[in-house]
């Protein structure tokens, strides 16, 4: 392309010279003009940047890693360039998926799995992430396309394909469990699985692959009134799985079975998918970059700009075989839990108290417990935090207790009179 836009250009400027007619000189200046321009939009798409070998933390303009290296040099991660071991599966590459997709790939993630069989369309554009050029392109192709020029270190695989097929459901499993990218990790090939997806029978076939694989993900979603959306983590047989609580409690209180209905457009808002994106991403690096608390479930309400969060544990009547297999060997797994929990409380309390990072605090910066103001976390027990509602009616609802009668201001005047009479008949 390079070459051929080279001799067009010098073609037109020797016809130019050739050319004695003012009228048809106007016209090749326009064309020398035109192609001067793509030479400039060509140049500028094949400006890749190289590969990156070893992450530095060097501070100079050229280094593509250099603000996430400092998250060591300030304390928050032990180390950072440990993200290069790790892969991420990403099903659904749709507003939320993309978008995390495009954040880890920014944060250099060692590998990302995309799952998607959809194209893009006009119809996506009013979110982040796809262009209007590629439009036509399937959503894997496309974001490769745009990943790979943003961070070519990350390896990237692209699934055109339904999970929801026995076909699909085949390839996902076995490329979850490919571990050519790291041969000699533990479980599956993959570290963490991301489910973008946007509707029921999905996220049931991600719960079953990930229960029957014991690989723990993250399922996320956005209400289809676009002003609500939730994170959540599932460790098989640790916490709730999808089929755990059927059909599991949705911020939004709508049934995601009715979703993706023909004719029935859904509204989406580019911010309420970022936001969840980024709540996505953010737990899946502290969960595998081991820093901070990772949210069991974290909900956003954007009316309100509430946060709700709480836990589910695994019920024991799970109708998911493979979920019950987990409960069972989380249960047998207890005691080895407990010495190793034990053994790390010890090593902890015999090494010396850590030194603050920064000795001197020029701007008497001071840090608050937030054990302190975090009141929102609730337990799950049938009360369920603001924001949130169960998306079918509790069946057993207990009755009211008979409300008791109440003495009313007539009674007590009766009584008074009463007292009264009898302190005066003495
Ligand atoms: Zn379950």
């Amino acid at each position: 392309m390079e070459v051929e836009l080279k001799e067009l250009l010098s073609d037109l400027h020797s016809l130019k010279k050739s050319i004695s007619d003012p009228s048809h000189l106007a016209l090749i200046e326009k064309m020398h003009l035109h192609a001067e321009n793509i030479a400039t939009l060509e140049k500028s798409g094949t400006a890749r940047r190289s590969k990156v070998k070893d992450m530095s933390a060097e501070v100079v303009d050229s280094n593509p890693y250099s603000r996430l290296m400092a998250l060591q040099r300030m304390g928050i991660v032990n180390n950072y360039e440990r993200i290069r071991e790790f892969s991420v599966a990403i099903v659904g590459i749709g507003g939320v998926g993309s978008v995390a997709a495009e954040m880890l790939t920014r944060c250099g993630i060692g590998r990302l799995l995309l799952y998607d069989y959809d194209k893009v369309e006009l119809a996506n554009m009013n979110r982040l992430f796809f262009r209007p050029e590629q439009v036509g392109m399937t959503k894997t192709d496309a974001a490769v396309q745009t990943l790979s020029e943003i961070n070519p270190d990350v390896v990237l695989e692209s699934y055109t394909l339904n999970i929801t097929t026995v076909e699909g459901f085949d390839t996902f499993m076995s490329s979850l469990t490919n571990k050519s990218f790291q041969p000699t990790k533990s479980g599956s090939g993959v570290d963490l699985v991301l489910s973008c997806v946007d509707n029921y029978e999905a996220r049931m076939v991600v719960n079953q692959a990930c229960n029957e694989l014991n690989q723990t993900w993250m399922e996320s979603g956005v209400s289809e009134d676009a002003v609500s959306g939730h994170i959540q983590l599932l460790i098989p047989g640790e916490t709730a799985c999808f089929a755990c609580v059927p059909p599991l409690v949705v911020a939004s209180g709508i049934d995601e079975r009715t979703l993706k209905r023909e004719g029935v457009c859904a509204a989406s808002l580019p911010t309420t998918m970022g936001v969840v994106a980024g709540l996505l991403v953010q737990n899946t690096l502290k969960y595998l970059l081991k820093f901070g608390q990772v949210s069991r479930y974290l909900g956003y309400n954007a009316l309100k700009d509430y946060f709700p969060t709480m836990e589910m544990k695994p019920n024991s009547q799970c109708s998911n075989a493979a979920c019950l297999e987990r409960q069972k060997e989380y249960i047998l797994a207890k005691p080895t839990r407990d010495a190793a929990a034990k053994a790390k409380a010890d090593i902890e309390a015999l090494s010396p108290a850590e030194n603050p990072v920064h000795a001197d605090n020029e701007w008497n910066i001071s840090v608050v417990d937030d054990e302190e103001v975090d009141g929102s976390d609730v337990k799950i027990s049938g009360v369920l935090p603001e924001g949130i509602v169960h998306e079918l009616p509790v069946a057993d609802e207990y009755p009211k207790p008979p409300v008791t009668e109440t003495v009313g201001p007539a009674d007590d005047l009766e009584e008074l009179r009463r007292q009264l009479e009898a302190l005066n008949a003495d």
